[in-house]
């Protein structure tokens, strides 16, 4: 009678090491007590996604708070789903969040004693932990085809009985290990399964660190380990890379609980310690209809990470927003911090909402804008031209070309106690200063967004008189004089005045303002317009306004 090792031996010949070896090889760590070793395990299917960002940056910071180790696995066992290249586009993605690991996959090469970290460079791992569990009879070979499959679904189905591979309907389970001999000598096709001793009648109970302790089915499908590709799947590469990369704890999307049964026999069946678990809540958003629903790869621009970066989002503003819905009492912590040191926020499963994972873009602007205000000028201008450098060509040459006179402009109410919150983003930031640079004014100008209410006669006349407007004064001098002018040339000195007597006036102070501006700037939102005056300086802001009457 053919025996299990024998059988093992057949099945993979070549395979000469055993699991205490691979314990040797990679030994456990040697981290101060309380050090969390976490991973990102993604998949090379595509591009960051929004909540794999999330995802990563809450591995990381775990494991920088405790002094652990934060690594990246390729799993790329799926190579169907495969996108070349995408693995060291995720890594780039990732590095511009500063999400850069300790060790592991880092896209062109690994770091790391506890590598290889491609799964598909780790073959002969898995068949040392496979042949292991053949001998000991935990797995076996599976000839079932697809056909002999599909009837099985088809029965189960046609009488009600919970689908799958297992117990009685697993047919090949209990074959003689002497036709399973045969049946591979000749050639026949086959993947090997998991044998499970479970039974989906029975609770277990497993621990997650943010939802405690709970009971869930025990697993009895004699699920895949091993393709016939000679790649395992997900859930045993997941036990024996966890293990011998000595991960403590695995930070992953909630997706994966219902696997957790299939994780935890894994784990007792190859006699290794399973690592604390921590699901961690799929990110949604709201969607018109007002229903929560998963971000979508498909439908939602935000959940791709590169929508944000090609828009020029500062990537601190979002790692910021994300630990907003990572942990409920962040936003408050980084207020009283003033936006610096997050470094210093100690990130915890307690504080984790399980409902609260809400992506909501208007949110994130408020924060980029929070943190944008708090950029002193040489700090936006590095931004703005890293942003420019790789996304923007036509922004990049006007930075390059006069680096001061864009400080000027953005330090407009800026480094100031209560500075403006105007920008969250560089993507687009051309078109709101452009008028700032002559060319661009130039190309810009419209006349047709002057008040219609005020004659094109009053407009010169008014235009005419505010050339002189001296900015070397200070600015509410400055703004009395405008005022001035205004008031004589008939326009009521505040809108409350004019409110109160609309037929005795042209308009008010604000509509003086309005004409000013549109001719200095093309719009009728700019920024301060005492600003624009001193930075235009007085030859441009004379040129504008001549042209502007030219045109009336
Ligand atoms: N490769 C898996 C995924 O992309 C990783 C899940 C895990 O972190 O274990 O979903």
């Amino acid at each position: 009678m053919v025996t299990n090792k024998q059988l093992a031996d057949l099945i993979f010949p070549e395979i000469h090491e055993t699991i205490d070896d691979l314990e040797k090889r990679f030994p456990p760590r040697n981290l101060p007590d309380g050090a969390e070793v976490t991973r990102f395990a993604p998949s090379p299917t595509g591009f960051l996604h929004t909540g794999s960002l999330f995802t990563s940056m809450i591995c990381k910071k775990l494991a920088n708070q405790s002094q652990g180790v934060f690594y990246i696995r390729l799993e790329d066992t799926d190579t169907k789903r495969e996108i070349e290249g995408s693995g060291l586009k995720l890594l780039e993605e990732m590095k511009q969040f500063s999400i850069v690991p300790d060790e592991g996959y880092l896209g062109d090469h690994e770091e790391g004693n506890y590598g290889p970290y491609v799964q598909s460079k780790r073959a002969d791992i898995y068949k040392v932990c496979i042949k292991y569990l053949l001998e000991q009879g935990k797995a076996y070979p599976c000839f079932a085809t697809q056909a002999e499959l599909d009837e099985l679904r088809a029965n189960q189905e046609a009488n009600k009985i919970l689908p799958g591979y297992y117990g009685p309907y697993a047919i090949y389970r209990d074959l003689e290990n002497d036709e399973r001999m045969e049946k591979i000598k000749s050639g026949t096709p086959y993947v090997i399964r998991f044998r499970s001793e479970g039974n989906h009648n029975n609770k277990i109970k497993v621990h997650d660190m943010i939802r405690g302790t709970f009971a869930i089915a025990e697993n009895d499908q004699d699920i895949v380990i091993y393709k016939s590709d000679g790649l395992p799947t997900y859930h045993f590469a997941h036990a024996c890379d966890d293990h011998f990369m000595r991960t403590t704890t695995v930070i992953r999307g909630e997706e994966w609980i219902s696997s957790l049964p299939i994780h935890v026999q894994l784990f007792e069946a190859l006699g290794f310690k399973a690592p604390q678990y921590a699901h961690i809540p799929v990110i949604m958003k709201v969607d018109e209809n007002g229903n929560r629903r998963k971000l979508s790869k498909r439908k939602d621009v935000e959940a791709a990470v590169s929508y944000f970066l090609d828009d020029g989002y500062p990537s601190e503003a979002i790692i910021m927003y994300l630990m907003t819905i990572a942990n409920s009492n962040f936003e408050e912590w980084i207020f009283q911090n003033n936006f610096s040191h997050m470094e210093d926020f100690k990130l915890s499963f307690d504080k984790f909402s399980l409902d609260g994972a809400l992506f909501d873009i208007v949110k994130l602007q408020f924060f980029a804008k929070e943190i944008l205000s708090r950029k002193n000028k040489q700090e936006m201008y590095d931004l703005a031209l890293e942003f420019a450098s790789k996304r923007d060509e036509r922004f990049k040459e006007y930075l390059l070309k006069n680096p001061e006179y864009f400080k000027e402009i953005i330090n407009i109410e800026r480094e100031s106690e209560n500075p403006r919150k105007d920008y969250y983003k560089f993507g687009g930031m051309l078109d709101i200063i452009g008028f700032f640079y002559n060319d661009i004014y130039d190309n810009s100008i419209d006349t047709s967004i002057f008040n219609p209410n005020i004659s094109h006669d009053v407009i010169k006349k008014l235009l005419n008189r505010m050339r002189d407007l001296d900015t070397s004064k200070e600015k509410n001098d400055w703004f009395a004089d405008l005022k001035a002018i205004g008031v004589e040339e008939g326009f009521a000195e505040s809108n409350k005045i004019y409110k109160a007597n609309k037929e005795a006036y042209l308009g008010h102070v604000g509509d003086v303002a309005e004409v000013l501006r549109i001719a200095l700037t093309t719009r009728k939102n700019a920024p301060d317009l005492y600003s624009v005056m001193k930075i235009l300086g007085n030859k441009e802001v004379n040129r504008r306004i001549d042209k502007i009457i030219s045109l009336l």
